[in-house]
């Protein structure tokens, strides 16, 4: 009954905040990958292009990421931990060169300014070159000892690959970097983060334990948490976490600049594929994608990409050689172990300490030539040319780029001389 309303009563709710500098926006670039927020959207959103509608079922996300971060309060403050200063508004620093409007922070409003209108307030006015934000709060345990408390509530799988230690959440972690150094100018000396996060799937939660060097800007992660599997060491140093974003806001910065002075967008490179979860959520991927057959038809062909490349050009061949000749065989054996399980007229089955088991997925798939034939009745004049117009248009361009890598026989030649 009102399952399809809702995520469209979200969509029509959100309205899209004017860029600026935020804690929680962060880029950062940490051993050559990007983290956090593209920096070509960014780009696009300080150039002030419109991003595409939220799609309501994300808006809800968000909405309730915020709900689960006061539900854990409520279990931290029933434990004998104590949790203060929540929501607090913190200058961390200025960032040099930002040219960006002074702007009104409605949650320093909701809680110093509400007497006032919010057009003549001039209380909750923050610069726009200072990074404001607002911490989760201050963790006390019963010795008094305190640590920054910052909550982030995700989905089980981001959840599933921090706790195996295949990736650390590294703009979750510069986040309260940045609140740290605006807290130690407040003479707040403290030197720890917890990062607390929960996955939203399952309620379970893990927290992190960093301490970060606000004047050497290292984060040293120490341990990991779980809630039902217990503490794992981690022992890991991250150095420049807040350089590196301060460093890519400049560059936002620049490429605003230079955009204004060429009459037209300067943006930096796509650092995702089309077909990444980025480019999938991010509200300029229609802008961002639109022209690139074009921009591919016009890349250089045949350059000479000097001697740099040609030990990284042979690895690869090297190494395809040697997956193409692992999979040939991999394909072999396992077309014999499909045959030896029919003739023993079996699915699955043990041998020793090794197991082997087949199912059966059914995939359905949609027959569009009798699906027309079919339909055409239902139609009125014009009907089903109009149909199969909303059908085209809900298909999106898919740019997939292929990489092929081979070594020319003259050039193999040469080598084995
Ligand atoms: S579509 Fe992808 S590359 Fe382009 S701005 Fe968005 S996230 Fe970045």
């Amino acid at each position: 009954m009102i399952a399809s309303i809702l995520p469209k009563v979200a969509g029509i709710e959100e309205r899209h905040e004017k860029y600026r500098i935020r804690p929680s926006g962060v880029t950062v670039i940490h051993q050559g990958e990007v983290y956090g927020r593209c920096p070509r959207a960014t780009v696009y959103d300080r150039l002030g292009f419109e991003p595409a509608p939220m799609p309501g079922r994300t808006v809800i996300l968000l909405e309730d990421a915020g709900f689960h971060e006061l539900l854990t309060a409520d279990w931290i403050r029933q434990s004998p931990y104590r949790l203060h200063s929540e929501q607090m508004g913190i200058d961390c620093f200025e960032v040099p060169g930002i040219t960006l409007p002074a702007w009104h922070c409605d949650v320093c409003h909701r809680q110093y300014g509400r007497l006032i209108p919010a057009e003549q307030c001039q209380l909750c006015r923050q610069p726009g070159n200072v990074l404001h934000g607002h911490i989760d709060g201050i963790l006390q345990d019963i010795a008094a000892a305190e640590t920054l408390y910052e909550h982030k509530a995700i989905n089980h799988f981001s959840f599933q690959r921090i706790w195996d230690h295949q990736e650390l959440p590294i703009a979750y972690i510069a986040q309260p970097c940045c609140y740290l150094i605006g807290l130690k100018k407040l003479l707040v000396e403290l030197t720890e983060i917890l990062l607390v996060i929960k996955n939203k799937m399952t309620a379970q939660y893990l927290d992190i334990l960093i301490e970060y060097d606000v004047d050497k800007d290292i984060a040293y992660v120490k341990e990991m948490e779980h809630s039902g599997y217990g503490k794992r060491w981690i022992g890991e140093r991250l150095p420049r976490l807040v350089g590196s974003a301060i460093e890519e806001w400049q560059k936002t910065e620049r490429y605003y600049q230079q955009s204004k002075e060429v009459g037209k967008a300067t943006l930096p490179l796509r650092p995702f594929e089309q077909d990444s979860w980025q480019c999938d959520y991010c509200l300029w991927g229609k802008t961002c994608w639109s022209g690139y057959e074009e921009e591919f038809k016009d890349l250089e062909e045949n350059a000479e990409l000097g001697e740099d490349f040609r030990g990284v050009l042979r690895d690869e061949t090297v190494l395809a050689a040697e997956e193409s000749f692992v999979k040939r065989k991999r394909k072999e054996l396992r077309d014999n172990i499909r045959k030896w399980l029919k003739m023993m007229e079996c699915k699955s089955g043990r041998a020793g300490p090794f197991t082997v088991e087949t199912t059966l997925e059914v995939r359905e798939k949609i027959d569009l030539e009798e699906l027309y034939a079919n339909v055409s009745h239902l139609f009125g004049a014009g009907g089903l040319e109009q149909f199969a117009k909303i059908w085209k248009d809900a298909h999106k361009k898919n740019f997939v780029e292929t990489l092929r890598v081979r070594e020319e026989k003259e050039d193999k030649a040469k080598v084995k001389r």
